[in-house]
């Protein structure tokens, strides 16, 4: 059978918008192993079939080494075994890719696997990592604890400090990590000048010896901004949150330039935290392509309850980038904006409650999320976030917990904070909900 040509569809794709591509991605390619499929199927061979020796040892000798070679480029892949490449996650990475407009993009089993991967790729005993001092709160345990036994240092600046930033960094320094916006303050780090100060010094620099920058999207995901954009080199991001989308399946992903593909493959197939297909799938085939539905829904409801919130004189304050109040309001609308342009503030807020003293906020953080634990209908107490069901928690006792409670403070975690990702409920049941929870303040 004669391989349907991409070509003409190759040319046409380039007219139309990202948000529709969510939906197809790069649908012809040869990775594409179903012509005849609208919904790829869900692949579920870890092996296979190899016609000879030959076309074996071309596989291997092709794996994790992507020349120029159009021919090459232009055949199905030599498919081999599902920890060096398989079908499902071929297509969903080209679909990632296309989302953040990044050159490419390899999952893992995790966000995590993915965050450790990057780290495992681009540092080597002796490097330093310079990263925002408030992280989500197992990418602060995998620095803090972890990466020193391989002699990596992490040193932790306020990214929003770029004097200090750009003081702390040393010719070890290979890579300044953050989130943008941070879980869970929803702070906001001035990408382009992140970006600004590493090709500062890399302007002295030999290649080797390259600072990168890396940014995890989680928060925000690509609908809402794309790191890539604003000049900066990795962007790492949990699958499991809004790209999923449905709380079904976990996942990781990195998109990066060009040249680290091989090197995300190789390091994926020996340390192994390959994205089981199974849970490529449903990313696949329900994630991505609702994603701009979803969110555009999702984040209309988190103004509404944003602005709701702040209204009431039992808050302290909330954090929300679309609000007026929001303190870096103008770099929000620079950066956060979905693909026609359009602000796209994200579906996450933080607010805390109003009291005299830490212990009585924290009591009070901890009793309004406890009485939504209960009593709400529309939202449930569970970590994760980017969610269709509204999900609530209380960061300081469970997500950062791994953070020592007198650091959280410093690095700006308040001890009775309440993080709230809106789903696609009707905002005036959540906001009912919310009441009875604000009574009980
Ligand atoms: C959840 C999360 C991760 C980790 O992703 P997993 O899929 O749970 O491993 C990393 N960064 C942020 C900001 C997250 O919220």
């Amino acid at each position: 059978m004669k391989k349907r040509q991409p070509k003409t569809k190759k040319a046409a794709a380039a007219r139309y918008s990202p948000e529709t591509k969510l939906i197809w991605g790069k649908t012809f390619t040869p990775a594409w192993d179903y012509s005849h499929h609208v919904i790829p199927p869900m692949s579920s061979s870890s092996m296979f079939r190899l016609s000879s020796t030959k076309r074996g040892a071309q596989g291997f000798v092709e794996f994790a080494h992507h020349v120029d070679n159009e021919e090459i480029k232009s055949r199905a892949p030599i498919y081999i075994y599902d920890r060096l490449g398989e079908p499902n996650k071929d297509l969903l990475e080209q679909n990632l890719a296309v989302a953040e407009g990044g050159d490419c993009a390899v999952t893992f089993a995790t966000g995590m696997a993915a965050i450790s991967a990057l780290c495992g790729i681009l540092l080597g005993t002796g490097n330093v990592i310079v990263a925002h001092k408030m992280l989500y709160g197992c990418t602060f345990s995998l620095l803090k604890n972890w990466m020193p036994r391989y002699k990596i240092n992490v040193k932790w600046v306020d990214f929003n400090d770029l004097d200090a930033l750009n003081q702390a960094i040393t010719p070890a320094t290979r890579m300044l990590y953050f989130e943008s916006p941070v879980n869970p303050t929803m702070e906001l780090i001035d990408m382009q000048q992140v970006t600004r100060i590493a090709r500062n010094h890399n302007k002295h620099r030999h290649r080797d010896h390259y600072l990168y920058t890396a940014v995890d999207n989680t928060f925000a995901t690509p609908f809402c901004q794309r790191p890539m954009e604003s000049g900066i080199d990795f962007v790492v991001e949990s699958l499991t949150k809004g790209l999923c989308g449905f709380g079904t399946d976990m996942g990781g992903v990195v998109v990066g330039p060009g040249w680290s593909y091989d090197r995300l493959l190789m390091y994926r197939k020996d340390f192994g935290g390959v994205l089981a297909a199974k849970s490529a799938w449903p990313i696949l085939v329900y994630g991505l392509p609702s994603l701009a539905v979803r969110f555009r829904q999702q984040m209309q409801t988190a103004q509404i309850v944003a602005e709701f919130l702040e209204r009431d004189r039992r808050i302290s304050f909330v954090r929300y980038p679309g609000l007026d109040s929001y303190k870096q309001r103008t770099l929000a609308h620079t950066i956060m904006h979905d693909y026609d342009g359009k602000f796209a503030p994200g579906t996450m807020l933080y607010f805390v409650p109003k009291a005299r003293t830490i212990a009585e906020q924290r009591r009070k953080g901890e009793r309004f999320v406890n009485f939504v634990a209960k009593n709400s209908y529309t939202m449930t107490l569970a970590v994760s976030l980017g969610n269709i069901r509204t999900l609530i928690e209380h960061p300081a006792s469970m997500t950062h917990s791994s953070i020592p409670p007198e650091e959280q403070i410093a690095r700006g975690i308040d001890p009775g904070g309440i993080r709230l990702s809106l789903g696609l409920e009707k905002p005036d049941d959540i906001m009912h909900d919310l009441k009875r929870a604000l009574n009980q303040l």
